[in-house]
């Protein structure tokens, strides 16, 4: 089975039904990660359309100084979620550094919530690699998938150390550095994303709508990088996920439908 573990399902507007079809038509489980409280909850009734959907709460770092003071609205929606994300840190594209302390006070409620409820975390992680990382440490966060990773080198290895797992994107098609970084990815922690449907759009420059097949076109691209087959890549990705959510009470369902033989 496919995995796509990082896409924004609740922004495909007129295309979600689309969307949906190709999810169910191709089989490729999705975790659908939110932006902020709207977000979550048009997601959660997206959920409920498919059993191969897996909503999660988070807010992104954008969208982080709204809810610095929310906190405890915040608290009742991660109850209620069965994993976090997107959550995270943005140093790099977002601009206005007065929302940096809201950032990491938003990132710190997530991270120490996720300590308490073992939750698995999607993090966003633009110039804020070290600090997310020194963060994952200090409250023994261990399931923790890192979307998109463009930062250096040194702090990839030592993620990579401490057992982080890493979703290769859309970017892997057109850029030598994000094709270095999924080359240096070990197998047992690649995972695959495609940040649709905005990511191929924000890439291009053009008004393309990224649709659930483009996980296709980056497993093979990481073929031909690992030296590998499509076929090897995508049972790879699939017993990565698998282990990331075994054992989690939560997931149960979830890991039910992993554990259907693949091909
Ligand atoms: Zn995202």
């Amino acid at each position: 089975m496919l995995i796509d573990a990082h896409v924004h399902l609740d922004k495909y507007g007129d295309r979600l039904d689309d969307a949906l079809k190709e999810i169910e038509t191709e089989q490729i489980f999705t975790v659908a990660t939110a932006m902020d409280v709207p977000s979550y909850l048009e997601l959660q009734k997206i959920g409920e359309r498919s059993d191969l959907i897996l909503p999660t709460f988070g807010i992104h770092p954008r969208r982080a100084a709204e809810y610095a003071e929310r906190l405890s609205e915040i608290g009742q929606h991660i109850e209620t979620s069965p994993a976090i994300g997107e959550i995270g840190l943005d140093f790099h594209w977002v601009k206005d550094t007065s929302t940096y302390p809201a950032q990491r006070k938003v990132l710190e409620y997530f991270i120490v919530a996720a300590a308490e409820q073992n939750k698995f975390v999607n993090l966003h992680t633009k110039a804020g690699e070290k600090e997310i990382l020194d963060l994952l440490e200090k409250y023994c966060v261990k399931r923790a998938i890192i979307h998109w990773y463009s930062g250096p080198m040194d702090i990839l290895q030592a993620m990579i150390d401490y057992g982080c797992y890493f979703t290769i994107g859309v970017e892997v098609l057109y850029s030598d550095y994000i094709k270095e970084i999924a080359k240096a990815v070990p197998d047992r922690l690649l995972l695959t994303e495609t940040d649709n449907p905005g990511a191929l759009r924000w890439l291009k420059k053009n008004d393309e709508v990224g649709m659930p097949t483009a996980i296709r076109q980056i497993v093979s691209v990481l073929a031909d990088l690992r030296r590998s087959a499509p076929e090897q890549i995508e049972s790879v990705v699939h017993a990565n996920f698998a282990r990331l959510i075994a054992e989690d009470p939560r997931l149960e369902q979830v890991a039910r439908k992993l554990s259907i033989p693949t091909s």
